[in-house]
């Protein structure tokens, strides 16, 4: 039988170990009891890659009962080999903690308050602004004449939350609109 490198661990700690222990006459049952006390027992093993950067490290995500209970970094991804950077390791406590935003939040000019809106509000408002500033300052030629159709008063910063589809959509859109400046949030 074919063991990878997870399974070796999993059989030299509960078995080949234990079998050794055993034989050495130590009592392992204190040791199989605590292994039943793991927090992620039961839990199903899936691997899963890093939003926050294009290093794109591999985390092992352990899901029982359809909810997620555990993120650590993959020991068997030869490129981070287990570690992850803070913004990785935190990754589940940024799926369940309380003040992650879920829906938009909105503060008007001068206001020192955030209101709660509606998506249907908040994209009405982004489309109307994008209007307004495209029509006011888009560049049809340069002072040589040439057609440019450059938009310089809009900026657009990508996500790593978004993949390669959606990045591509979203860079068509920005280029359509003449935007020239253009970034990711994830270039380290
Ligand atoms: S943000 Fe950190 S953990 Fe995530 S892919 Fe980048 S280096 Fe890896």
């Amino acid at each position: 039988m074919d063991y990878n490198r997870r399974d070796f661990l999993k059989v030299s700690g509960t078995g080949v170990l234990g079998l050794s222990l055993m034989q050495l006459g130590v009592d392992i049952k204190p040791v199989q009891a605590y292994t039943a006390t793991l927090k992620t027992e039961g839990a199903r093993e899936i691997v899963t890659i890093c939003p926050f950067c294009s290093v794109s490290c591999h985390i092992i995500a352990s899901v029982r009962d359809g909810k997620l209970i555990s993120t650590e970094g993959d020991p068997e991804y030869p490129i981070n080999e287990g570690a992850l950077c803070a913004k990785g390791a935190s990754l589940l406590t940024m799926t369940q903690n309380e003040h992650r935003l879920k829906k938009p939040m909105y503060r008007a000019p001068g206001s020192t308050k955030w209101e709660e809106k509606s998506w249907e509000w908040t994209l009405e408002q982004i489309a109307t602004r994008v209007k307004k500033a495209r029509d006011k300052d888009l560049l049809l030629k340069n002072d040589k004449g040439q057609t440019v159709n450059r938009l310089d008063s809009m900026f657009f910063i990508g996500t790593s939350h978004a993949d390669n589809e959606e990045c591509a959509l979203a860079h068509q859109m920005v280029r359509g609109l003449g935007i020239v400046h253009v970034d990711h949030q994830a270039r380290t």
